[in-house]
């Protein structure tokens, strides 16, 4: 008898994971490569929404978690995985300037924002207006971070790489029996993969498709992450991530001409210089219609539970989320009422 199961090894999986490891719990995980989202992410981590100048939600107390839990994986698997990149807002005129300094004054702001105008002396970009900096940022390179934690979970024998299949699962009172294996309790972090869950599919995961391009451009060398109306965030070697479009009727993992064409009209506002798109990446972000994330345990069966919502930030909600579902599972805790999937119960099915 193992303790847990985990469906799905994204960011959701990652933090459950490293979560469980941590109370010296045993694990098995599959994971099918189905759905792309963890593997297409920027990885950036910012507490501040820069479209509207507002703090997001709970940022503060999920960058304290997030980063020592990030650190904690580092060290784990001997690898780095965490790097320090500025954030930059591009203003688009002197108006956005002023909101940006009123946001400065604002309590919980004035943590993240600084007060200071930065002029841009990179020719290679338009920034007329000059730009703003967020502080506490960052980038994880969460692509080999979970390619590497799925080698160690390989290498332990604790890992399946094949689709899950809901069909299969033999619920009992103590516990779960799944193929050859017996656990105590059954975590599912499938992302949008959620929607074939016949035990958590009445959570209301809308999902949102983003594509980046990734070029390659000798002449911009910036080593701060830009954000105007996309990103540029830059991966060394004159490579930089480009995007993200925002799309929540496709919802098929395929790249699209419309997502490059979008991103490249957008990018040539404010890029001067030539440059070569080398790929380009979609996934779908686990998006509720709250903005919220999902944790907590089947209404009906008490051996079941989920983690999923994770949205447009898993990076700094992952963490957060999966310690507060840990110690509900464990220790009975009330999960906060905003990621408790409480809120949807009524939603629910018993079969
Ligand atoms: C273009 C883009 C850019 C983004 N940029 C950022 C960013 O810069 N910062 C940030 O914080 N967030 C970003 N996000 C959001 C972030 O990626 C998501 O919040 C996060 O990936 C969600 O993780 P997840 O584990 O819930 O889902 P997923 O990453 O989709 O993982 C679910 C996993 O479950 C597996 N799975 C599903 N069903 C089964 C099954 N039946 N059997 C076995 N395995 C299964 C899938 O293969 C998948 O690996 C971005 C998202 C996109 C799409």
């Amino acid at each position: 008898m193992i303790d847990y199961i985990v469906v799905g090894f994204g960011l959701a999986g990652l933090s459950v994971v490293e979560q469980l490891e941590r109370h010296t719990k045993s694990v098995h995980v599959f994971e099918n490569y189905s759905q792309k989202s963890s593997r297409v992410a920027g990885g950036l981590y910012n507490p501040v929404i820069l479209k509207r100048f507002t703090a997001a939600w709970d940022a503060r107390e999920q960058l304290q978690k997030a980063i020592p839990f990030y650190r904690n994986i580092e060290r784990k698997l001997q690898e780095k995985f965490i790097y320090d990149l500025a954030i930059l807002r591009r203003f688009n005129s002197v108006e956005e300037q002023n909101l940006w300094f009123e946001a400065c004054d604002k309590p919980i702001l004035r943590q993240f924002l600084s007060a200071t105008l930065y002029q841009n002396h990179n020719t290679a970009l338009d920034i007329p207006f000059a730009y703003g900096k967020v502080k506490y940022t960052g980038r994880i390179a969460i692509q080999e971070m979970l390619g590497c934690y799925l080698n160690y979970l390989d290498q332990k024998g604790c890992l399946s790489q094949e689709v899950f299949e809901y069909d299969r699962i033999e619920v009992q009172n103590d516990c779960i029996r799944y193929k050859g294996l017996q656990a105590k309790n059954i975590i599912f972090t499938e992302g949008f993969g959620i929607k074939r869950n016949p035990f958590f599919n009445y959570l209301p995961v809308v999902g949102n498709k983003g594509e980046y391009i990734i070029i390659k451009c000798e002449q911009l060398q910036l080593n701060e992450a830009v954000k105007s109306s996309i990103f540029i965030i830059p991966l060394g070697e004159h490579l930089y991530k480009v995007g993200a479009t925002y799309n929540h009727q496709d919802k098929s993992s395929k790249t699209t001409t419309s997502a490059r064409i979008e991103i490249v009209k957008k990018l040539r506002t404010f890029l001067n210089v030539d440059f070569e798109i080398v790929a380009q990446v979609a996934g779908i972000r686990p998006t509720v219609k709250d903005r919220r994330p999902l944790a907590g345990t089947h209404p009906h069966y008490r051996n079941l539970h989920v983690l999923n919502g994770l949205g447009s930030r898993g990076i700094l909600i992952g963490p957060a989320t999966a310690e507060n579902l840990y110690h509900h599972i464990e220790h009975g805790a009330t999960l906060p009422k905003e990621i408790a999937i409480k809120r949807y119960e009524t939603n629910s099915n018993k079969f």
